[in-house]
C-alpha cells in the first residue's frame, strides 16, 4: 500500500512540475554585486508622467533614493573614502575615524560605507536621520547649523585634527598627517571590515603599524565630491538619455551635483542648459542672478539660511564653497523655490504618480517645470533632474502635516496644478 501511495505521489509531482514549464532564462554571472558599495550608482532615470504629459516634454528624474544609503550622497561618500584611502589619509584596517558636518544624507552615506565615523549635524534636522545614523553606529553630535559650514570654526575639522594622535579624541594637534608617532593596532572582528566591500576581513587579524587617523571628509571643499558626479552621475545621464538632454536642473548644498554633472554635460554638449533650484533663505540664487550672495533687490536672500526656518533640507547655502564655485560659470538660469511650492509638488507627485520624494527633489522638479514654462518648451525636449532622497527621510518635517500647518506652510496641490496650466 505504501509503494502504491508513493507511486501516485511521484506521478502527481511529475505532472505538477511539467505543467509549469519555465520560460527560457538567460544565465549570467555578472549580476552579483560585491557588498553594499556595489549597490551604489547606476540608478534608473524615471520619466515623470504627470509633469511630462502636462507640459509636452520629458521630465526625467534620476532615482538617487535607490542608493543603499538612501540618497545621492552615497556616490560622494564612496569617492571621498576611496580617494582618502588611496592618499593614505585614512587606513582601512585601523580605528581611523571620519568626521563630517552634514544635514544627514552625507553622514548616513559615510556611515554606510566606512566602519569608523563621527557625524556632526545641525540641530534643526529631521530626527529620522539622526536615528538612522545611530543605527549605523555613528557618533552624532548636534550643533547649530552654522557650525557645519563655517570655515574658521568648523567643528568637524577641529575634531578630525584632534583625533588620532594617540588613537583617541585627544587635544587639538593641528595636523594629523604630520604625526610621526606610530601605534601598533591589531585589527579585531569588531573593527573590520572597514567598509562594506563584500570581502570577509574577519580572519585578517592583520597587524598594521599605522596610527589610526582622524579625517575630515569636507564635502564642501573636497574635490572628490565633484569627481563622483563628473565621472559617475553625469556620464550615466548622458548614456541613459542617449545624448538627448536639453537641460539639467539641480539644487545645491555643496554644489557637487550641479558642478560635476553640469560640467560633464557641458563637455559633451555645449548648448545644454544648467539650471539652479534654490530654496528660501539661500544666497545662491542671488549669486547666480546678481553675482553676490546678499542683494538688496532680493530681500529674502539677505537672510542667513540658519535664520530661516525652511522645511527644505540638503540644498541652499550662504557661503561660496569650492564645489559650487566650479558650477558658477555654467549655470544659465536659476529659480527661487518657496516651501509652499516644494510641499505642493511632493503631494502632487504622490497623488498623480505614486512617487514619494523628499524636499530637495520636490524643489528640483518645481524649478524644472518653471524653466520649461519660461522657455516655452512643449515639443518633447528633455529636462533631467535629481531625485536626491525619498520622502521617508522627512516624516517629521516636510511630510508632517501638523508641522507644516504650525509653520504656516500651506499643503495644497493646486499650486502645482495652476503652475502646469499657466500659459
Ligand atoms: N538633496 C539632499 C537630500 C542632500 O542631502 C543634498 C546634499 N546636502 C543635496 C540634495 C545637494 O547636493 P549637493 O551637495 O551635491 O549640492
Amino acid at each position: 500500500a505504501t509503494s502504491f501511495i508513493l507511486y501516485y505521489r511521484e506521478k502527481r509531482q511529475r505532472e505538477m512540475t511539467s505543467r509549469f514549464k519555465p520560460r527560457r532564462i538567460e544565465l549570467r554571472s555578472d549580476e552579483i554585486v560585491h557588498g553594499v558599495t556595489g549597490l551604489i550608482g547606476n540608478t534608473p532615470l524615471i520619466r515623470i508622467a504627470s509633469l511630462s504629459n502636462a507640459l509636452g516634454v520629458n521630465i526625467l528624474g534620476k532615482a538617487e533614493f535607490l542608493n543603499p544609503g538612501g540618497s545621492v550622497k552615497d556616490r560622494v561618500a564612496l569617492r571621498i573614502v576611496e580617494d582618502a584611502e588611496q592618499q593614505g589619509l585614512i587606513h582601512p584596517h585601523t580605528r581611523s575615524r571620519i568626521f563630517e558636518g552634514t544635514v544627514g544624507s552625507t553622514g548616513i552615506s559615510i556611515a554606510t560605507i566606512a566602519k569608523a565615523r563621527s557625524i556632526i549635524m545641525p540641530d534643526d534636522i529631521a530626527l529620522e536621520k539622526v536615528n538612522a545614523l545611530r543605527c549605523l553606529g555613528a557618533t552624532v553630535e548636534r550643533v547649530r547649523p552654522v557650525s557645519i559650514v563655517d570655515t574658521k570654526h568648523n567643528i568637524a575639522r577641529q575634531h578630525a585634527a584632534s583625533f588620532g594622535k594617540h588613537g583617541t579624541e585627544g587635544s587639538l594637534s593641528h595636523h594629523l598627517i604630520q604625526s610621526t608617532e606610530s601605534v601598533l593596532v591589531t585589527t579585531t572582528m569588531g573593527l573590520v571590515p572597514p567598509r562594506g566591500d563584500g570581502v570577509d576581513h574577519s580572519g585578517d587579524n592583520v597587524k598594521l603599524e599605522v596610527e589610526p587617523r582622524g579625517f575630515f571628509a569636507d564635502q564642501f571643499e573636497n574635490r572628490s565630491n565633484f569627481d563622483a558626479h563628473f565621472e559617475g552621475t553625469g556620464p550615466e545621464i548622458w548614456r541613459q538619455t542617449n545624448g538627448a538632454v536639453d537641460a539639467f536642473v539641480a539644487g545645491a548644498g555643496t554644489g557637487g551635483t550641479i558642478s560635476g554633472v553640469g560640467q560633464f554635460l557641458k563637455s559633451v554638449k555645449e548648448d545644454v542648459k544648467i539650471v539652479l533650484a534654490d530654496p528660501e533663505g539661500s544666497g545662491l540664487y542671488n549669486k547666480v542672478k546678481y553675482g553676490v550672495m546678499f542683494d538688496r533687490r532680493e530681500a529674502e536672500g539677505t537672510k542667513r539660511r540658519h535664520q530661516v526656518d525652511t522645511v527644505v533640507e540638503g540644498i541652499g547655502i550662504n557661503r561660496g564653497v569650492k564645489n559650487f564655485q566650479l558650477a558658477l560659470p555654467i549655470i544659465g538660469d536659476g529659480f527661487r523655490i518657496t516651501d509652499a511650492e516644494a510641499v505642493s509638488m511632493a503631494r502632487f507627485l504622490v497623488e498623480k504618480d505614486g512617487l514619494f520624494v523628499g524636499s530637495s527633489s520636490a524643489c528640483n522638479l518645481v524649478a524644472a517645470v518653471r524653466y520649461v514654462k519660461k522657455m516655452g518648451w512643449k515639443d518633447g525636449q528633455t529636462v533631467v533632474t535629481i531625485l536626491c532622497d525619498s520622502g521617508n527621510r522627512h516624516y517629521s518635517k516636510f511630510w508632517n502635516d501638523e508641522y507644516l500647518l504650525s509653520a504656516g506652510i500651506p499643503i495644497d496641490t493646486q499650486i502645482i496644478k495652476d503652475l502646469l496650466r499657466e500659459p
